[in-house]
């Protein structure tokens, strides 16, 4: 406990507000967390600083640390970085709209090809799909058997070794069947180089795609950045597609890739079945790469239960000691309401040892008593309840319909708190859950 006390006291040194003293510890975990995620160096430097300059001098509320202040914005920023959603098309009205899919081999292109078209079928669009991989042996004949499963036109000339020609044909092809979106999967390579990139920079040029989408393998870590760059300067991207994000891989990879190319995310691909593509949410990717769920739940609880001003003078009356059996009752017809009681307790400051016996079956009754009991005193006993002597006692205790001793009870019980409840009115968040683990 002490030790919580210590940390608390020591956090409220920034006077309820950010500073970079402060913000030092926290800075120090986010950026170790989004490394471990995978997102490459130089992006979570720029993030960083990205951060601390729009946390600095921010408010604390005085019920969290300020770790836990700053999380909570890493999170809004991670979150508004990654946006916006675009998981549009943007199919045209007139001819069909042409979508180029690039990206390194093995990437997961050919796959998102299948799965674009699965999810255009069930808009009622059937799309032509182009087998411009000329550099894999197999690869027309992938496509070919995705277009059999899916029962979509695949266009392919196995002789032909000139992609943009191919292309062009697939296009022209698309026009005579009055498709509305021709899909072309375009080759890739293991790794960036100029022969691919002088490629597919010729077929954008010549075929001119209505949308250059970028595929990129949700396993790569610090490489994505440089890939992403390539294609993006090759190419006019306008959207990332992110594959195999239905492993472990946090998929730091793709705030590296959203830094560089500044283009939409568009969608994710969660497996290798064609409908697992999933419209991209920037705030559920955010949790992922920084995965610190519990932080920032406890953050947004503390702002979301109480009011933020209804709380802070709150809290400034438990800080100042000036805490009286009216608060108390207070904060005890809060806490009783439904739902959020377990982590309501926990978040007020020194509510957290009553838990327990909250959440016992006897717990509403035990609140009602208590609320009962302070509504039968007067201003001053409430103010002041060291004026309550046996005579008072008793009288409360009738008046509320209760046993005296749960009177003496009930205020030694206030007694014991106070001087707590003052000093975990600067604790955190989490000193609180270790003082009610304990
Ligand atoms: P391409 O070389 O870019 O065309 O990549 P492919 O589409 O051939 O995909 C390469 C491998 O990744 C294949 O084994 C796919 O089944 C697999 N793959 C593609 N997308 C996903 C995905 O979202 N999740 C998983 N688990 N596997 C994927
Ligand atoms: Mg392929």
């Amino acid at each position: 406990l002490s030790e919580g006390l210590q940390s608390a006291f020591k956090s409220l040194r920034g006077k309820g507000k950010l500073t970079e003293g402060n913000m030092r510890e926290g800075l120090d975990i986010v950026q170790r967390s989004l490394l471990e995620a995978d997102v490459s160096y130089p992006v979570v430097q720029d993030f960083m600083q990205h951060v601390s300059e729009r946390a600095l001098g921010k408010k604390v509320l005085l019920s969290l640390r300020p770790e836990e202040e700053l999380v909570g914005i890493v999170q809004s920023e991670l979150t508004a970085i990654l946006g916006p959603v675009d998981s549009s098309l943007h199919l045209k009205t007139e001819g069909p709209t042409i979508i180029m899919m690039c990206g390194l081999q093995g990437s997961g292109k050919t796959t998102t090809c299948g799965k674009l078209s699965q999810l255009l079928k069930e808009q009622k669009v059937t799309p032509l799909l182009v087998a411009a991989d000329l550099q894999r042996p197999a690869a027309i004949e992938q496509l070919k058997v995705i277009g059999q499963q899916l029962d979509v036109p695949v266009y392919a000339e196995p002789d032909n070794k000139n992609p943009v020609e191919v292309c062009n044909n697939g296009v022209a092809r698309a026009k005579e069947l009055g498709s509305r979106v021709v899909i072309l999967d375009t080759a890739g390579r293991l790794a960036i180089d100029e022969e691919l990139m002088a490629e597919l920079a010729k077929i954008d040029k010549k075929v001119s795609p209505d949308q250059v989408y970028l595929v990129v393998d949700g396993m790569t870590g610090q490489d994505a950045v440089n890939s992403a760059d390539a294609f993006n300067k090759a190419l006019e991207l306008d959207g990332v597609v992110m594959t195999k994000l239905d492993g472990d891989a946090r998929g730091g990879a793709l705030l590296s890739v959203k830094h560089v190319t500044g283009v939409p995310i568009k969608f994710i691909g969660t497996g290798e079945h064609f409908d697992a593509l999933e419209p991209f949410r920037p705030e559920g990717m955010a949790s992922r790469i920084l995965q610190m769920g519990d932080i920032v739940a406890a953050a947004h609880e503390a702002h979301r239960i109480v009011d933020d001003r209804e709380r802070e003078e709150l809290e400034a009356k438990m800080a100042s000691g000036d805490f009286t059996l009216d608060d108390f009752k207070n904060m005890m017809e809060k806490v009783s309401k439904p739902g959020l009681m377990g982590r309501m307790m926990g978040l007020m400051p020194g509510m957290g040892q009553f838990k327990d016996a909250l959440e016992s079956d006897e717990a509403a009754g035990g609140i009602r008593q208590t609320i009962g009991a302070i509504n039968s005193m007067t201003a001053e006993e409430r103010r002041n309840p060291k004026v309550i002597d046996s005579a008072r006692r008793s009288r409360i205790a009738k008046g509320a319909g209760v046993q005296t001793p749960v009177i003496s009870q009930l205020i030694k019980q206030f007694e014991f708190m106070k001087p707590m409840m003052q000093a975990m009115a600067g604790g955190s968040v989490m000193d609180r859950a270790k003082m009610m683990s304990q």
